[in-house]
């Protein structure tokens, strides 16, 4: 069996995924605009300004969109098929595709419902952000 595929740390995204293994969602935000970026970049994508913060933000969202993933492209995830993956809109802005660590039956949309991020054990030395279900 393959390995896993992780995610190549690099300048740009190391707080990110520094921030996931301190158990903290920190995204960048704009000092011009304000806006918050997902995913992590070298500058603004809404007005190309180049100056980004890091900064914690609520690790609350709702899901906009779900499916149960039952055959990986990748080898290195099929043991941990079927996996329920969502794009899911975080209270500030950005939309991250990550998985709900939930399992629902087949053919029922979570569309609408509040999550929380939650992060993962660590895998191969990196935590990876999930999301929770919370109760409405
Ligand atoms: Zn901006």
């Amino acid at each position: 069996m393959s390995q896993r595929p992780m995610p190549k740390v690099d300048s740009v995204n190391r707080l990110f995924w520094e921030g996931c293994n301190a158990k903290r969602l920190v995204l960048q935000h704009c000092h011009a605009c304000r806006k918050t970026v997902y995913y992590p970049r070298v500058c603004c994508p809404y007005c190309h300004g180049d100056t980004l913060d890091w900064e914690p933000v609520s690790g609350n969202g709702r899901i906009v969109s779900d499916t149960l993933v039952y055959r990986h492209r990748h080898e290195g995830f099929m043991a941990e098929a079927p996996v329920l993956f969502a794009a899911v809109r975080l209270d500030e802005g950005p939309v991250i595709f990550s998985r709900i660590t939930q399992t629902v039956s087949a053919g029922s949309s979570l569309a609408g419902r509040p999550v929380r991020v939650v992060f993962s054990e660590p895998i191969l030395g990196q935590r990876l952000p999930y999301f929770s279900l919370m109760e409405e």
